[in-house]
């Protein structure tokens, strides 16, 4: 989970941890968490690193990005900053992966506060088509889009799993029908 603080990246981890609306929760913690998912039939495990945003040294911060597999991209809809704010994390976690194909989600939180919103779902999604990433709108506290962020991810990143195994096994000898061609 990145982004910058106070746009939700706690409560929406929480929301899908626990099914619950924390409407506290300390805003320089980093935590992690890890959750037994049914994921299209297909049972994992999915180790979630909620970040504070605010990591006093980029050293730690690097550390976070190089262990992960897949970003959860948060900023406020009400929060114009925190939206501008998703590009500095972009491109530090593709120069830290040296990768712009790493599963990617940028969400727009806060989706329920209709009325305060200052980001357009136009603006967001042309960030998102230049990222060539998917952007959803999400509420931590009315659970909208919560699971379909997680588990979108989720898939993404066993599709690319899929595919660097496949890849690994076309190098070394692919197996068709119970014999092993090599290539
Ligand atoms: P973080 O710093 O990104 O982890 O943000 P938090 O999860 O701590 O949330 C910051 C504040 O925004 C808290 O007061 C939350 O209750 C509130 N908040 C988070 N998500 C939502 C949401 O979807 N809707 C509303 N109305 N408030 C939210
Ligand atoms: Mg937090």
């Amino acid at each position: 989970m990145v982004g910058s603080g106070g746009v939700g990246k706690s409560a929406l981890t929480l929301q899908f941890m626990y099914g619950d609306f924390i409407e506290e929760y300390d805003p320089t913690k980093a935590d992690s968490y890890r959750k037994k998912v049914a994921l299209d039939t297909q049972e994992c495990f999915v180790d979630i690193l909620d970040t504070a945003g605010q990591e006093e040294y980029a050293a730690i911060r690097d550390n976070y990005y190089r262990s992960g597999e897949g970003f959860l991209c948060v900023f406020s809809l009400c929060e114009t900053e925190s939206f501008e704010h998703t590009q500095e994390f972009r491109d530090q976690i593709c120069r830290v992966l040296d990768d712009e194909t790493v599963p990617f989600i940028l969400i727009g939180n806060k989706a329920d506060l209709t009325s305060q919103r200052k980001v357009s779902s136009r603006d967001a999604e042309a960030k998102a088509k230049q990222w060539n990433c998917a952007y959803l709108e999400a509420s931590a506290k009315t659970r909208v889009n919560v699971e379909e962020a997680f588990l979108t991810l989720m898939r993404k990143i066993r599709e690319r799993k899929e595919k660097a195994q496949a890849g690994a096994g076309g190098e070394t000898g692919k197996k068709e029908g119970g014999c092993c061609r090599l290539l």
